[in-house]
């Protein structure tokens, strides 16, 4: 894909924020949504116990109420619009009927403008599809997919419960109903490395989403990776087991590097985390968000360089 140089400012990527801010000319803010949904990793239809590196709470850390979470934004940014952004589990993983006055309730609250609808790729029957169609017509919506890494090797391990292929054929069907899709990539999983995170990153940026966003791999306290993190040192682990844990420096280069890669138009929802720190075992320095933003900005700067820099898809 052309670059056309650094078209974003000081951020140096297309973030979300600024993408929504033109789309709709005003700040536009999520409204982290906990809809009491489960996830079949967790319920025994694919799997038990969820993915390792997921907490109980499926993501949804500060999931909370729809009008308490809006009256506290207003008083901050009067003239701001929201999204409703069902986060925590998956959110698709229920009779349509459910997910329809789900929905429309949380269109119906003042100010909202749209949906964000994160979920697995093997939670997207037909009707399923046809349902997020209509909604895709009717207002704003986008739809997560969770898939941290294209190599199945890594994904078996993490139990995630679903192959590539399944993502792929979600791609295809929710592009084919013209419905926008983020992408959920983690840098710094067991057993890979930087080159295999590249190689992720390459493949989503190929399939062209609507947005992607990068997560650093939070060690969190009661999962599995918190097991495997104590273990990471002994032969118990496993004889290929492998993990770099990433300092600041070199999550902030492998950042840049996967962020010159992508195409521009590409947006991006996130680039760190927001771990809660009392739960948080490992790396610590990602509590300083601030700081990684900051290294992030600085990195570009001192690359002279931008989102799509080194992009080569077509
Ligand atoms: S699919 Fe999502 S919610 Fe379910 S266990 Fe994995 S990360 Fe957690």
């Amino acid at each position: 894909m052309k670059t056309t140089g650094n078209i974003f400012g000081s951020n140096h990527f297309n973030t979300i924020g600024s993408w929504l801010k033109k789309e709709f000319g005003c700040r536009v803010m999520k409204l982290s949504l906990d809809a009491g949904f489960t996830c079949p990793n967790r319920d025994g239809s694919k799997g038990t116990g969820g993915c390792i590196f997921c907490s109980e709470d499926g993501a949804g850390h500060y999931a909370s109420d729809i009008p308490g979470q809006i009256r506290l934004l207003h008083n901050k940014w009067p003239q701001g619009s929201y999204i409703a952004y069902f986060q925590s589990h998956t959110n698709t993983y229920a009779p349509t009927e459910t997910l329809r006055s789900l929905f429309d309730q949380a269109l119906s609250q003042p100010g909202v403008v749209g949906l964000a609808v994160a979920t697995r790729p093997d939670c997207l029957p037909e009707d399923v599809l046809d349902l997020l169609s209509e909604y895709e017509r009717r207002t704003f919506l986008w739809v997560e997919l969770g898939l941290q890494t294209i190599h199945d090797s890594t994904a078996q391990r993490l139990n995630r419960c679903y192959p590539l292929a399944v993502f792929d054929q979600a791609m295809a069907a929710l592009s084919a109903r013209n419905i926008r899709t983020v992408v959920h990539l983690i840098l710094g999983l067991p057993w890979e490395t930087r080159e295999m995170m590249l190689q992720s990153a390459d493949y989503v940026g190929a399939l062209h989403p609507f947005g992607v966003k990068l997560h650093m791999l939070h060690v969190m306290r009661n999962t599995a990776l918190a097991d495997l993190y104590q273990l990471r040192f002994s032969e118990n682990a496993g004889a290929d087991f492998y993990w770099h844990i990433f300092e600041q420096k070199e999550y902030i280069d492998l950042i840049v590097d996967v962020l010159e890669r992508l195409p521009q138009d590409i947006t991006i929802h996130r680039v760190t985390g927001d771990a809660p720190p009392e739960e948080l075992l490992a790396p610590l320095w990602s509590t300083d968000k601030r700081s990684v933003l900051n290294g992030i900005q600085k990195e570009f700067k001192r690359r002279d360089s931008w989102q799509g820099r080194s992009c080569t898809v077509p």
